[in-house]
């Protein structure tokens, strides 16, 4: 699944590609994705101009002066921009054209989205989807204090509450995993056990954490591809995720694996307390 960091380098390379430039078509071969896309979208992106690529979460927002395409690659998603347009393959749902290029949308599970939010419905902040997310790990707004706010009167472990994404947002499996081993914690520690301190580190964990798999270009999906077309690299220095039974790479113990709700949750018996 396409986490933070990816969904950030796909981003990053469509504000490479998209601002300023105008769509003349959009061609939708499927009714629906995981809820069924917008009426009329071609025409009501006919004519109009990306202005900025933000992202919420791991949303995707292309805005435009008349409102706001919001974007999600859900499970198995990945877009990739095409200098020429090349007949669809299977699972290539929609190709947005500009005058330079193809932006096209590629989802085997369907589980991505595509929405339309019209700018006088209000900031697209507000919408549904989006209000209720929390800190974005990587922004200003986020550091132990929430953490260690967001934990209070919480009893379920700091790894669920990672992965639910109300107290921060983003932070899957994976990152969830490798951050709680830098910060020395283990991941069934009830969260509201978490010291303001021990909230700093893993503050701290989190933004290194996510920051180093931007800057590799995004990890996880094996076939996942960056905005570019480029292969994404894969995560090959984990700490614990997907090492169980091999040796910590700080002290030598064997790396322990256990389901947390469904969710393999990996960690260090030694260095994690
Ligand atoms: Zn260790």
């Amino acid at each position: 699944m396409p986490e933070l960091p990816e969904v950030e380098v796909v981003a990053r390379g469509l504000r490479a590609h998209l601002p300023g430039h105008t769509v003349r078509e959009t061609q939708v071969r499927v009714p629906s994705l995981r809820w069924p896309l917008p009426d009329a979208l071609p025409e009501r992106l006919r004519g109009q101009r990306v202005l900025e690529v933000e992202r919420r979460g791991k949303y995707l927002l292309l805005g435009f002066s008349e409102g706001c395409l919001i974007v999600h690659l859900g499970m198995s998603g990945s877009l990739r921009f095409m200098a020429e347009w090349e007949p669809p393959r299977r699972h290539d749902h929609v190709d947005w054209g500009f005058e330079h290029g193809w932006l096209r949308l590629h989802d085997p599970r369907r589980f991505g989205a595509v929405l339309w939010h019209e700018h006088r419905l209000g900031p697209v902040a507000d919408h549904p989807l989006l209000s209720r997310l929390g800190v974005e790990p990587l922004g200003p707004d986020f550091d132990g204090g929430v953490l260690h706010r967001g934990t209070r009167g919480r009893r379920v472990s700091i790894k669920s509450l990672l992965l639910a994404g109300q107290v921060v947002v983003g932070v899957g499996n994976i990152y969830a995993s490798e951050s709680l081993f830098l910060a020395g914690i283990r991941p069934g520690t009830p969260a509201h056990r978490l010291s303001r301190a021990r909230c700093d580190r893993l503050a701290e964990a989190i933004r290194l954490t996510l920051s180093q798999a931007i800057d590799r270009g995004g990890s996880t999906l094996r076939d996942f591809t960056g905005s570019d077309g480029q292969a994404g690299y894969f995560l090959q220095d984990n700490h614990v995720y997907g090492r169980q039974g091999m040796a910590c790479r700080r002290c030598g113990t064997a790396v322990r694996m256990a389901q947390q709700h469904q969710r393999a949750t990996y960690w260090c018996p030694v260095c994690q307390r």
